[in-house]
């Protein structure tokens, strides 16, 4: 509880600053940097003062003093993967209290957002071992994971049901990594007024193993292009949703009504899965349940013509973002294909910074259709989702302008 109320107090955006070590590739003069520079030797200008403040020295160039920027947290070069996970836990509280919630990565390609998301990228399965083993290594994905089914393996048993989807958002368009085929997909308003992208594959799932497979699987089928400038992992957002639908039966008329509480659709009302959506349930798993039940912050008011049926029932959602490299890329001589994913991807973080700037002013109009990645976040960064952006930058001076920009977003999001 004491978890709950911190988190009421931080608001619904929070925004974290991770500086990761200085690398081998960071320094020395014959490396090539991950940004595919040959740069001269490299030394650290971004230092981290507290667990609030990060300063920039950019003294080896004329003309630029100290600029210092501060967030809510700021980790150290050697703070490790369980001190940021001490700060995402209580997200998952908050899941479990019917919020959604989104944990995204933002910075440069090498600044240390895979690390920070999933696990240290150069180890086998990212440092995800197995159900029993947790790997102090482990990223944000497999150690939120784990958290929610402990949490959920406190609840009354079937009374939940976990849904997984991973996809990647490449040139503004949603791929499905769990799929198989090269399908469109669009994001759709449910009745409730919720968003979706009924079209993808979600698989349901009954621990961290499962979904550390699938995430895996995913990462595997994000489309390699040798002819494009960057690998291209770091050139397309990766989103990893969990879909947690608790049920806690039909309330009784002396049963007080409680902040989720919804009114369910009669049941001639088509279940989400008949409607296109794949569902591929294991054996073991309760029976799906009506989509169109939700909590109350995203209801609608049920249609006039049918008495609702009121169902103690809610449904949340975790998204999990590894966002595309944000250095930016230089557009001159840049042609086809190589030129067509960078503008993708410089027109999509600038629809994220729009939208965030938006929040961040509570301003009436959140523009979130203006890219695929904003308008398929939108449930979990807007109304009253509870976001953390963890800025990721590296401290060498080879990087300065793309930290520069990494931290200057960070502060707009605030
Ligand atoms: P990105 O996903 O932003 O392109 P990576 O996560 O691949 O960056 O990180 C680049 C390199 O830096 C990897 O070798 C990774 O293991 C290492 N690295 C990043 N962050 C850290 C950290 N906090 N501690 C140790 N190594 C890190
Ligand atoms: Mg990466």
């Amino acid at each position: 509880m004491l978890h709950n109320t911190l988190v009421e107090l931080r608001g619904n955006i929070r925004v974290h600053c991770r500086v990761r070590p200085l690398m081998p590739f960071d320094t020395g003069s014959d490396e090539t940097s991950t940004l595919g520079r040959q740069g001269t030797l490299s030394e650290q200008v971004v230092h981290v003062v507290d667990d609030e403040t990060v300063v920039v020295k950019a003294s080896s160039r004329p003309g630029q003093g100290t600029k210092a920027f501060e967030y809510e947290r700021v980790y150290a070069p050697l703070e490790c993967q369980d001190a940021v996970f001490e700060e995402v836990q209580p997200l998952l509280t908050s899941l479990l209290d019917g919020y959604n919630v989104c944990i995204m990565a933002y910075g440069q390609t090498g600044s240390g957002k895979t690390h920070t998301m999933l696990g240290p990228p150069q180890s086998k399965d990212y440092g995800y071992h197995n159900e029993e083993q947790h790997n102090p290594q482990e990223g944000v994905i497999p150690k939120a994971t784990r958290e929610l089914f402990r949490l959920l393996a406190e609840k009354p048993p079937d009374t939940h049901t976990v849904e997984v989807s991973v996809v990647e958002i490449y040139n503004n368009d949603i791929r499905d990594l769990l799929g198989g085929d090269d399908r469109k997909h669009d994001v759709l308003t449910a009745g409730d007024g919720s968003l979706d992208v009924p079209s993808l594959t979600y698989r349901t799932v009954e621990g961290v193993q499962q979904v550390m497979e699938l995430v895996q699987y995913g990462m595997k089928h994000r489309a390699e292009d040798a002819t494009l400038i960057h690998s291209h992992s770091s050139r397309s957002h990766l989103i990893v949703t969990l879909t947690v639908t608790v049920n806690s039966g039909v309330v009784t008329p002396t049963s007080p009504i409680t902040d989720y509480n919804v009114f369910a659709v009669p049941q001639s009302a088509p279940p989400k899965s008949e409607r296109g959506r794949r569902t591929l349930p294991v054996p073991s798993s309760p029976s799906p349940i009506p989509h169109h039940m939700h909590s109350k912050t995203r209801s609608r008011s049920p249609s006039p013509a049918r008495p609702p049926t009121p169902i103690n029932c809610f449904k949340t959602k975790l998204q999990l973002v590894d966002l595309a490299g944000s250095e930016c890329v230089g557009m001159s001589g840049v042609t086809g294909a190589a030129l067509r994913e960078t503008s993708y991807i410089n027109k999509s973080l600038s629809a994220l910074a729009d939208v965030l700037g938006a929040l961040a002013e509570h301003r009436a109009h959140v523009p979130y259709r203006n890219a695929r990645l904003t308008h398929m976040l939108q449930d979990s960064i807007g109304g009253d989702a509870k976001l953390l952006v963890m800025c990721c930058v590296s401290p060498a001076q080879r990087y300065l302008s793309e930290s520069l920009q990494c931290l200057g977003f960070g502060q707009r999001a605030r």
